[in-house]
């Protein structure tokens, strides 16, 4: 008989952990999942496919403006936030029946609750006081927005996590940080039509980012109507009779009705029980792991924003298959990190692979620029003030495309498919050689002929 309950305990039924879960189950392991909220996790209940859906509402007001140049009379419009909360919410609701199906059709066994590590191989199920013995347990338990550091006050303001279910829709509101989730909700609150402050202490939005790109950004927010405050923190917010007032690390003062707060997320590894298997978190509290997600006790495996590699949903949906192949399906799979497509659905849209310039200097050095900016042909009837950048980086010793950097509508499915010829280690020429699709803003990725002539900075000394 053998010693254990199950094969594979799953904490956590966000996307790296049901990914694993069915995929273990379907190499014929005795699965069990502990989901302490809602089954689909952060990206399908308060994440990636709400916002989206967000996103989506925000982007008609353009639309129904720029429809008149093409002849169209849109006449009065108005826009209704309970009906979008609303038809939001059945949205994720359907959504998390199908995950919860798709499990149990698996043959997974789902327990609503919290659980926590015992030791090596055992698993409290908090609400049942179970306590499950496992082979495997795999850490799945994502992450959670903070709001550091503590100020005065820091109560009054929000999180992505409220931002889904507001009562109503802030005539104004602050939103503070520069990250991607900060720079998403500035968009989707302006095109709502709210006055949107977009407070961040660096200099430019989205560190990280291609510089061209931050800059594209900064200038397509602020011609938006977004109040871009740079170099400056939130010190204080007070409940007025006017609303909240923020005091900003200068002195200045605004007033709004809402604070969203998003300047990061840190693993939910805190009362996990980790230490009791013998495993230490790091500084930001991620478990760290090798290659194959496994952690430094055999036994425990973790996957996903636990384990702060890259924080996306396709990511952990991948680490949870790839453990799922190796433990229980007998091929060992180690997940790529490093060519990562990915999309930011500010308004303009923003979609990446590969490096930056100064990143794509420091690794390759000798590199050539190819760069365009132009206003997309929808905009000569619409009027459209949004315009299109696009970047290719290539490596000049080997001709590769290294990084491909879009601004534009869109630019999430074009670099879907640009990701495709990167990771294949397309050239250059390779981009030269596909036939332009006419007339597409895409059809400039393989049009671009004369690299930029980037100034060598001068010797010194
Ligand atoms: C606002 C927002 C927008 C995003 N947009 C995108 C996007 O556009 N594209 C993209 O790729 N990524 C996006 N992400 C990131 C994406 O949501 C995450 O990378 C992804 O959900 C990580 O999956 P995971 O399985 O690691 O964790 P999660 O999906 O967070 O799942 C973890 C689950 O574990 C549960 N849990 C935690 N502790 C316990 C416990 N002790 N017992 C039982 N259950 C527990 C939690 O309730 C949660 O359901 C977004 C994130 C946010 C916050």
């Amino acid at each position: 008989m053998t010693p254990f309950d199950v094969d594979l305990f799953v904490i956590g039924g966000g996307s790296g952990g049901v990914r694993a879960a069915r995929i273990a189950a379907g190499y014929g392991a005795k699965v069990m999942l502990a989901e302490e909220y809602r089954v689909g996790g952060t990206c399908v209940i308060r994440g990636c496919v709400p916002k989206k859906l967000m996103v989506y509402a925000s982007r008609f007001a353009d639309e129904f403006h720029e429809a008149e140049g093409f002849g169209w009379s849109v006449g009065e419009t108005r826009f209704d936030w309970a009906t979008l909360i609303r038809n939001k919410d059945r949205e994720i609701d359907r959504l998390e029946g199908i995950y919860r199906a798709n499990l149990e059709k698996a043959g997974v066994e789902i327990v609503d609750s919290r659980a926590v590590i015992e030791d090596a191989h055992t698993v409290h199920v908090l609400k049942t006081g179970a306590r499950i013995r496992a082979r495997y347990i795999l850490v799945a338990v994502g992450a959670h927005p903070t709001m550091d550091p503590p100020i005065p006050g820091g109560e009054l303001g929000i999180t992505s996590n409220e931002v889904f279910h507001l009562a109503t829709q802030p005539r104004r509101i602050l939103i503070v940080g520069g990250g991607y989730i900060a720079v998403e909700f500035a968009g989707v609150f302006a095109g709502l039509g709210s006055r949107v402050t977009l407070l961040h202490r660096g200099d430019k939005l989205l560190r990280g980012f291609d510089e061209d790109v931050r800059d594209a950004l900064g200038e397509a927010y602020r011609q938006r109507g977004i109040d871009l405050v740079l170099g400056r923190t939130l010190s204080r917010l007070e409940r007025t009779g006017e609303g909240i007032a923020a005091t900003l690390s200068d002195g200045s003062t605004l007033t709004v009705d809402q604070v969203l707060v998003a300047t990061g997320r840190r693993p939910n590894t805190k009362g996990l029980g980790l230490e009791t298997a013998g495993i230490a978190v790091d500084e930001v509290g991620a478990i760290p792991v090798d290659a194959y997600s496994q952690t430094i006790t055999p036994s425990v495996y973790a996957v996903g924003d636990v384990t702060n590699r890259a924080n996306l949903t396709p990511i952990a949906i991948r680490e949870g298959h790839a453990f799922a192949d190796t433990v229980f399906g007998g091929k060992p799979t180690i997940v790529d990190h490093d060519l990562i497509p990915t999309a930011v659905f500010s308004t303009p849209e923003i979609g990446v692979i590969g490096c930056g310039e100064a990143a794509a200097r420091a690794i390759y050095g000798d590199i050539d620029v190819y760069k365009t900016a132009f206003r997309p042909m929808k905009a000569t009837l619409s009027g459209g003030k949004d315009r299109v950048f696009m970047k290719l980086i290539v490596e000049k010793a080997t001709d590769k495309v290294v990084g491909v950097h879009i601004m534009g509508h869109d630019a999430g499915e074009m670099i879907q498919l640009a990701g495709i010829a990167v990771t294949m280690g397309a050239t250059k020429a390779d981009f030269d050689r596909t036939v332009a699709v006419h007339p597409t803003a895409a059809e400039e990725l393989v049009t671009m002929r004369t690299p930029v002539v980037v100034k060598k900075p001068e010797a010194v000394g």
